[in-house]
């Protein structure tokens, strides 16, 4: 069994597209280990995506992530991590494999609707930035 952290972003959270997102996840046998919705700080959000801080586009990231709420989710199932990263789709929405959540609803690289960590021990990191081990089951 593996957890992996999973964000639905601004642009999926003000379209209304929350259950029709956890719904994917739970289609394809994951399960959602714990759940809230949160407004991101410009802290939160800049520590988060630390490992971007250098690129061009960090501060129109960090500004996204922060604009309204997000729904983060720990979802576990055996593999994933990669279960969660296929079932999202590429990071460009225009690379995306059909019926990947990126190509259904992402509209652009920036605003891709979703976050998932891209490693096992990235994850262990990403859950434990917004849960604490007791409110994950
Ligand atoms: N991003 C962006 N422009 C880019 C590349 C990435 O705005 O050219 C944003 C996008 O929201 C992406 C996030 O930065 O999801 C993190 O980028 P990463 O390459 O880690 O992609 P991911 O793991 O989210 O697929």
């Amino acid at each position: 069994m593996e957890r992996t952290l999973s964000i639905i972003k601004p642009d999926g959270v003000e379209r209304n597209l929350i259950g029709q997102i956890v719904s994917k996840f739970e289609e394809n046998g994951l399960n959602i280990a714990a759940m809230k919705k949160v407004r991101l700080s410009k802290h939160q959000a800049e520590a988060f995506y630390a490992v971007h801080k250098e690129r061009p586009f960090f501060g129109e990231l960090v500004d996204f992530m922060t604009r309204s709420p997000v729904v983060v989710m720990c979802l576990k199932g055996e593999g994933a991590v990669a279960k969660n990263r296929e079932i999202m789709g590429a990071t460009n929405p225009e690379e995306a494999a059909d019926g990947t959540i990126r190509k259904l609803f992402a509209k652009s690289i920036g605003e891709n609707t979703v976050h998932g960590s891209d490693a096992l021990e990235t994850a262990k990191e990403e859950v434990a930035f917004f849960f604490a081990e007791s409110e994950i089951y």
